[in-house]
């Protein structure tokens, strides 16, 4: 019966949904289901013709590569290749909010939405992501739980940031099987009340966060040693070794860590191989591993993450320089069959939880989810030195003003725990920590 459901809802009812909703989300998973296990030649001639398309694109329609380019004397014609990228540029956060909206973005067939992001850098950013763009996203995030074990239509517990889950979304949790529930409050009994729903509907499937997959595994480990699952997928904030240990142990399974940022690019997932190495989604992106100069370094060595979205949407990303360090693997294949290449390890997602006086545990989504809502914000940093107290740094744009800070103030102390203290310290800037990591909540409390 399950598996019936799973086949309806994938051929019929989400196709259907998606028509419903100008999406695309069904037709890119097909395409991402069958491709991700195309030899590696194949993935990257593909690649290579996405690319040539893409830059073409964002040269003729957007005047911020178009000046970019120029100024730096790049012809793209001879950038056809995907070896041939070190040609360009970098693209940063900065440069982009420097020329966002107008000289970034073109218009497509698709509608659009803005979408406010801090990524793992602490600065919040607007990126416009049209329905195409989304939908391909939208297809990997399936995709990515599928190699955690999970069919579509199977029912799952997801943790997230989103409040207001308007008509759409709830009725996407509706055929998808889905209980959506807030990772703002994190405190035991509402971390109670979650487990008592896996156990009532039975669910096999837990994702989210990977700070709050931990909360919940923790709370389930204190109060019910019989709940075991199938599966959990989390994304976000670093998995760290002690958050998989507690969480495979305590629910008996295995843990999917995604890799993706907010810019409206899924990077790559684990398969369960391969010492947890994660595949990339080359169809949909190219991962570059480079020194400071921007030219490759070699596999197994660690340098920064560059990525160009291979769809040139409604904001082409190319080259752009996301804040992460991450190592590509250097093995060429494995054991699970895909062709797709493989990165070993993703720094730069580091952050800690900061738990309130009454109880409850802030994970870093819970700041980035008020606080990149607030454009007037460069960059920030959580601190916890003291119990019961935070000290948030903050980098103000020039349109930066008190009242911006009360009302960040007042979300936190309304949705987190009334009873924090909270300092704030303008600065002027906020030091990357060794080796170019930014981690953004930091707690001395152990
Ligand atoms: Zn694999």
């Amino acid at each position: 019966m399950a598996a019936l459901y799973s086949s309806v809802c994938e051929k019929f009812i989400l196709p259907l949904a998606d028509v419903a909703i100008h999406h695309r989300v069904m037709r890119s998973y097909k395409f991402y289901k069958e491709s991700q296990w195309w030899d590696r030649q194949r993935l990257i001639s593909y690649q290579n013709t996405c690319l040539s398309k893409t830059l073409k694109i964002a040269y003729k329609e957007v005047p911020f590569y178009k000046n970019l380019y120029d100024s730096y004397l790049v012809d793209i014609n001879n950038v056809s290749n995907i070896t041939e990228l070190p040609l360009l540029p970098f693209v940063t956060k900065d440069m982009l909010r420097a020329s966002y909206p107008d000289k970034c973005t073109r218009s497509t067939k698709w509608p659009w939405r803005e979408y406010c992001t801090s990524g793992s850098s602490g600065k919040p950013f607007a990126v416009r992501v049209d329905n195409m763009t989304m939908s391909h996203a939208r297809a990997l995030m399936l995709l990515r739980t599928i190699f955690s074990g999970w069919n579509i239509g199977e029912p799952f517990l997801q943790t997230g940031m989103t409040l207001d889950r308007g008509i759409v979304k709830r009725l996407k949790d509706i055929l998808m099987r889905a209980q959506y529930v807030s990772a703002f409050n994190l405190s035991d009994p509402v971390l109670d009340h979650y487990l008592d729903l896996i156990e009532r509907k039975k669910l096999k499937y837990i994702m989210g966060y990977a700070g709050s997959m931990y909360c919940l595994a923790s709370r389930a480990s204190e109060t019910r040693c019989n709940l075991k699952l199938k599966g959990v997928v989390s994304w976000g904030d670093n998995l760290y070794q002690h958050y998989r240990d507690k969480i495979e142990k305590t629910f008996g399974c295995r843990v999917t860590d995604t890799y993706g940022c907010g810019e409206g690019i899924q990077i790559a997932a684990q398969c369960g191989l391969n010492n947890g190495a994660y595949h990339v989604f080359m169809p949909h992106v190219v991962v570059e591993i480079v020194d400071d100069e921007g030219q490759p370094v070699n596999p197994g060595e660690s340098g920064n993450v560059v990525l160009t979205r291979l769809d040139p949407g409604a904001m082409p990303l190319l080259r752009y320089k996301v804040g992460d360090i991450a190592r590509k693997s250097t093995d060429e294949s494995c054991p699970c069959g895909r062709g797709l290449e493989m990165l070993t390890k993703i720094d730069g997602r580091d952050t800690d939880v900061i738990v309130t006086p009454n109880g409850n545990r802030l994970i870093v989504h819970f700041f980035t989810g008020i606080l990149e809502y607030y454009q007037s914000v460069d960059t920030f940093k959580v601190i916890q030195e003291k119990s019961g107290e935070i000290i948030i740094e903050i980098v103000p744009r020039p349109d930066f003003q008190d009242t911006h800070w009360e009302q960040i103030k007042g979300e936190i102390l309304q949705k987190g725990d009334p009873h924090l203290k909270i300092e704030m310290k303008i600065v002027k800037d906020i030091p990357l920590e060794i080796s170019n990591k930014r981690r953004f909540v930091v707690s001395m409390i152990k």
